[in-house]
This record gives C-alpha cells, sequence and structure tokens, in this order.
C-alpha cells in the first residue's frame, strides 16, 4: 500500500475506535444515571406501607441521604426540609450507623424545623434497611420530659418549704425542754408549737390537693352547680376569719346561674379567692363577690381594697409557692399554694382565672367559667290544625 492512503486510512480507523469509545462511556453514564434515579425514588417493597401506618416519625434515606418517603410525623416535628434531615446531628447518628451497620438507638435534643426555636426531646432509632437504605424512626419525648421536669421542680420545692415548719418545730421542742421551770415560756412556746404544726397541716392538705388537679386535666363527671351556692358556701366557709379581721363580705349580681362541673372545687377555689382579700386588706374594709353573666361566660370576681400586688409581681402570683411579701405571708399562715389550686381548678372546668391590682388600692380575681349549652328538653310544640 502507499504511504500516501496510509495515513488518512488509520486517522479514520482512530476515529470510529474513539467514537465508539465514547458512545460506550456515555451510553452507561446514562444507564447508571437512571439507575440512580429509579434507586433514589422507590422504597423497598412494603416498607412505604408501614411507614404510612405508623403514627410517629418516620422516613427511610438512600444511600446520598436523600429522604425518599416519610411518615406525617416526620414532617410535624420539623425533621424534614426539602428532602433533607434538617439536624446535623441526625445526619452524623445516620453516617454511623451505614459505616458500622449496626442500629443505634439515641435520646436527642432538638429544634422544631430548620428556623424553629422551640426543643424537642425525641428518642431516635436508626438502622439499616437492606444494604443501600437507612430507617429512622423519631419518638416525641417532649411532653414526657416537660412533665418529669414540673415534677422535680415541684418536689424540691416541697421539700424546700417544709423545711422551714419542721425546723422550727425542732426548735421549739428544744426550747420547751429547757424552759420546763418557766410556766409562762411553756405556754408561749406551745403556741407557737401550735400555729407551725397548723401550717404543716395545711400546707400538706393543699399539697396533696394540688398534686390531685394536676393529675387530671379535665372533670370526670361534670354536674350542673348552681354558682350561687357556690358563693355562699365559700363565703360561709370564710365568715369567721372575716370577722375576726373586722372584714365585711358583700355578695351580689346575678342569679339562678349555672355551669357544669364539681361543686366542692369550685367552692374551694372561690373560698381560696375570699381568705386571700380577707389576709392581704387592712380593716376595716369590704371585699366583694359578684357574679355576672353574659351569653357564653360566667364571671365570679372577688374584689378588696387591701394591700394590691406591685406590676411586676402580677404574672407570678399563680406560681407555686410564690409570695409577693414571704414575711407577710408566713406572718398569716399562708401556704404560696392558694392561686395555684385555684388557676388548676378553673382550668379544670374549661375556664381561666385572672387578676388586676394596683399596689396599695386592691385588687380583682376573676374566675371566668365557660356556660353551658342551652339544650331545650321540651319538645316542640304541635302545629294545630285548622278545620277548613
Ligand atoms: P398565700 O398562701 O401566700 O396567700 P397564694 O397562692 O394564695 O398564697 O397567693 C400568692 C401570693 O399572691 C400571696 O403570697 C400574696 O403575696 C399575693 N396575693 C394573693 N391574693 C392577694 C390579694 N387579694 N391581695 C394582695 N396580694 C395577694
Amino acid at each position: 500500500m502507499e504511504s500516501a492512503l496510509l495515513v488518512p486510512l488509520s486517522l479514520l480507523l482512530g476515529a470510529i475506535l474513539g467514537g465508539g469509545a465514547v458512545a460506550i462511556v456515555i451510553a452507561a453514564a446514562r444507564r447508571g444515571q437512571r439507575a440512580a434515579q429509579v434507586a433514589t425514588s422507590t422504597v423497598p417493597d412494603g416498607v412505604g406501607q408501614v411507614i404510612d401506618a405508623l403514627e410517629s416519625a418516620a422516613l427511610v434515606l438512600d444511600a446520598s441521604n436523600t429522604v425518599i418517603k416519610t411518615s406525617p410525623g416526620a414532617h410535624a416535628l420539623g425533621l424534614v426540609w426539602h428532602r433533607a434531615l434538617v439536624h446535623a446531628r441526625l445526619i452524623e447518628v445516620v453516617d454511623r450507623v451505614r459505616r458500622s451497620g449496626e442500629a443505634v438507638t439515641e435520646d436527642l435534643e432538638l429544634t422544631r424545623g430548620p428556623l424553629g426555636d422551640a426543643q424537642l426531646r425525641l428518642s431516635v432509632r436508626v438502622a439499616p434497611l437492606g444494604t443501600r437504605f437507612m430507617l429512622l424512626i423519631a419518638d416525641d419525648r417532649t411532653e414526657a420530659h416537660r412533665l418529669e421536669a414540673v415534677r422535680r421542680d415541684f418536689v424540691a420545692n416541697i421539700s424546700h418549704e417544709l423545711k422551714t415548719p419542721i425546723g422550727a418545730v425542732g426548735l421549739l421542742a428544744e426550747a420547751l425542754e429547757h424552759a420546763s421551770d418557766d410556766p409562762e415560756q411553756v405556754r408561749k412556746f406551745a403556741d407557737r408549737l401550735q400555729i407551725e404544726s397548723a401550717r404543716l397541716a395545711a400546707m400538706t392538705q393543699e399539697i396533696i390537693e394540688l398534686s390531685r388537679l394536676q393529675a387530671s386535666n379535665a372533670l370526670a363527671d361534670p354536674a350542673e352547680v348552681d354558682v350561687e351556692s357556690v358563693v355562699s358556701a365559700a363565703i360561709d366557709k370564710n365568715r369567721v376569719a372575716a370577722e375576726a379581721a373586722g372584714i365585711q363580705l358583700v355578695a351580689g349580681g346575678a342569679k339562678k346561674v349555672k355551669v357544669l362541673g364539681d361543686e366542692a372545687m369550685l367552692v374551694t377555689a372561690v373560698h381560696n379567692l375570699i381568705a386571700n382579700a380577707i389576709q392581704y386588706s387592712t380593716k376595716p374594709s369590704r371585699v366583694g363577690i359578684g357574679v355576672i353573666r353574659t351569653d357564653d361566660i360566667v364571671e365570679i370576681a372577688v374584689t378588696d381594697q387591701g394591700v394590691g400586688i406591685p406590676d411586676d409581681e402580677l404574672d407570678r402570683v399563680f406560681e407555686r409557692f410564690f409570695r409577693v411579701d414571704q414575711a407577710r405571708s408566713r406572718a398569716t399562715g399562708g401556704t404560696g399554694l392558694g392561686l395555684s389550686i385555684v388557676k388548676h381548678i378553673v382550668q379544670n372546668h374549661g375556664g381561666d382565672v385572672r387578676v388586676w391590682s394596683q399596689a396599695g388600692h386592691g385588687s380583682t380575681f376573676t374566675i371566668r367559667l365557660p356556660r353551658p349549652v342551652e339544650q331545650s328538653t321540651e319538645p316542640a310544640p304541635k302545629k294545630k290544625k285548622v278545620r277548613a
């Protein structure tokens, strides 16, 4: 063959071989892409249905950590955003499980969603699903953690509050022993012992009442209760204390008003408000108890002309063991639980309690309860037949 022909021929052959190789590579790449698309968009057989049926947050991730299946709960908890896990800590757990091949369970504290401030406490289980996928299941433990914190707080408060009267009883008993030759001193210490033991009894009683109220959210078996008899029972319970303190109790307002609830509990709530009104008033003065009925609501307002509450303390008076003036409250035998009990009783009745107050001028505490929906029990009147 002539050498002049050899060069173009070898060029042609090279072009054919090169073109073929490129075509093979492109086809392989396309096949790979298609395979990857199929792989990332499908969940293993049956897993999708299981996840749809799950109440807790659950999701499946593919090999590139793209979320390919979620239960509604996963979105509600804000774990997923644009088909990716929101939290770096979750991604880290998933990667660790992918490397080790071993399932793990971890308790994590995360924010709710990508922008949220709210903290979630989750128990997260991550497990491999076949060779390529990962399954993540998260149980929301936020409420359980909150309740546990409230309980711990309550127990710590109680221990702290009980320490003072228990310590006082011990000291008084010691003082009694040393003063056994002096009848005057013995009488004085015995009186103080009685006061401290009465305080301990009152506190124990209120702690039991409050724990019972906190344990249940709503009334199990509400009955129709007459608000007027609630108010008069609460006034009767406070009459002796009011007379001793030189305070006049004046009741008024709407009559024949009914609410749905527990009469004894409502009497306790109104009683606590009246007892406070008496305790934080100086004689001579009046405490008014008024009932107002609107279309949907019944209000029971207790108004005094007493010491009032400073503005910056108003939000805190319903907290357990909170007292504006520790010394005064202790001197009057206050436990700091009365308003907390009122708040829980009213909440259990579907209502709320509000306070208006001005330091030095007095306070008004208002319990607001929903009125029961009127149900006519009488049958609708029959239409008279008109004879033609
Ligand atoms: P306490 O047993 O100390 O009265 P409460 O829970 O009933 O506890 O009340 C909490 C605090 O709120 C009281 O210590 C008192 O400082 C304040 N307070 C409650 N009611 C009144 C009121 N009518 N007037 C002024 N202060 C009040």
